[in-house]
């Protein structure tokens, strides 16, 4: 089956949107152009806004056709990167160093179609929460919404989310029960030692000599100390210290981030890392703080869930082009806190072009904008259907 036809009509305005946000990018919690045409569409289309939820937050309350008493939520996310465009499109971005290179703008213009449709015909049964979040970009505009009492406020007994996927092929949709991306931490690690001449090591406790031999040892963690068949990255992303030929510094850092698809894993990986620390300031005779913070959750779809996106894929795209067999992301996305405060589950779906989001020349094929209402849209339909 394909598209629903009414939000194929759509088409031309769901893209003309997106190429307006996509023109004028605004970073996490920052959105405040953005936000406000969200707000003043689901005004328009008769449903219940509600602003400044989570900072920049918006959400949208859509009541169907009779008395059910089930709540949906379907949540986009609405920010963009601080980096430059690099492409010719004629609705590339108009602000210096902010850009749409991960989609969110079609996420956007995507949920918005889903509204439109069912605020015309709401051939359901039961109360559709519309969702758009700020600052997913490792900023926690999730958290920041769970923070300001979001599922209090708009309870929903079940959501679901959508990123685009220019490594799936157009039209195919991958969704699977489990966990789907990585938990992220951050970390950052300072070490101070002694700063001297260049020429007279022997009066310094050097930094930098630590922060190379700890940034190796760091690497042992994954290799030594996780049991191999479990996944976990740490990189090392960072390095800064010193300012001269002939000075050692004071102070190193190193920085980056550690990933992984359990939270067994995550703590073993934030212990070994404080542990190895503490033993290289000990030997060296340097003070070495250790900070690490949690960023992202492991995005764990539930079962019966992704199932339910599985159908509804199914009757967009048809049988063929879900896939439902495919390795999770090393990747992050803080729509997996949403989904450890209520079930759900989120999906991917392919589009034209081969360049990676976050890449300076990733392009969105506006062809996916239907394709992700239809598919939320049926979502709500087969979930709360219609009294007759
Ligand atoms: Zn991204
Ligand atoms: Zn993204």
């Amino acid at each position: 089956m394909p598209n629903i036809d009414l939000i194929d009509s759509y088409a031309e305005q769901l893209t003309a949107i997106r190429h307006d946000l996509h023109a004028h990018p605004e970073i996490g919690f920052e959105e405040h152009r953005t936000s406000g045409i969200v707000a003043d569409y689901l005004q328009k289309w008769g449903i219940e806004v509600h602003r400044g939820i989570g900072g920049t937050g918006v959400v949208g309350v859509l009541k169907g056709n009779g008395s059910g008493s089930r709540r949906i939520g379907l949540r986009a996310d609405m920010d963009a990167l601080p980096m430059e465009e690099k492409t010719n499109l004629g609705w590339r971005s108009t602000i210096p160093n902010r850009f749409h290179g991960c989609g969110h703008d079609g996420h956007t213009a995507i949920l918005l179609g889903t509204a439109r449709y069912l605020a015309e015909t709401r051939n359901f049964d039961g109360t559709a929460v519309f969702i758009f979040q700020p600052a997913e970009e490792g900023l926690g505009g999730a958290r920041a919404m769970l923070a300001d009492k979001l599922f209090e406020r708009f309870p929903c007994d079940e959501i679901y989310g959508l990123h685009n996927a220019p490594d799936l092929d157009p039209n195919k949709v991958a969704i699977f029960a489990g966990p789907g991306m990585a938990g992220a931490d951050f970390f950052d690690i300072t070490i101070t030692g002694y700063g001297s001449h260049g020429a007279m090591p022997e009066r310094s406790r050097d930094p930098v000599v630590v922060a190379m031999a700890l940034g190796q040892s760091l690497q042992t963690i994954v290799s030594r100390n996780i049991n191999p068949l479990k996944s976990a990255v740490l990189s090392i992303t960072q390095i800064h210290a010193g300012s001269a030929y002939n000075v050692i510094p004071n102070e190193a850092k190193l920085a980056g981030t550690v990933r992984a698809f359990s939270d067994d894993v995550r703590e073993k990986v934030r212990e070994r890392m404080r542990t190895i620390a503490a033993g290289f300031a000990a030997a060296y005779q340097v003070e070495i703080d250790v900070n690490i913070r949690d960023i992202f959750s492991v995005l764990i779809n539930h079962e019966a869930h992704a199932a339910i996106v599985t159908d509804a894929a199914r009757d967009v795209v048809g049988e063929g082009n879900v896939l439902t067999a495919v390795r999770p992301k090393m990747g992050s996305e803080d729509f997996a806190d949403m989904l450890q405060a209520v079930p759900g589950a989120y999906f991917w779906l392919g589009h034209e072009g081969s360049v990676p989001v976050h890449n300076p020349g990733f392009i969105l094929d506006d062809g996916i904008l239907p394709v992700g209402a239809s598919i939320f849209a049926r979502i709500i339909e087969s979930r709360m259907p219609a009294t007759l």
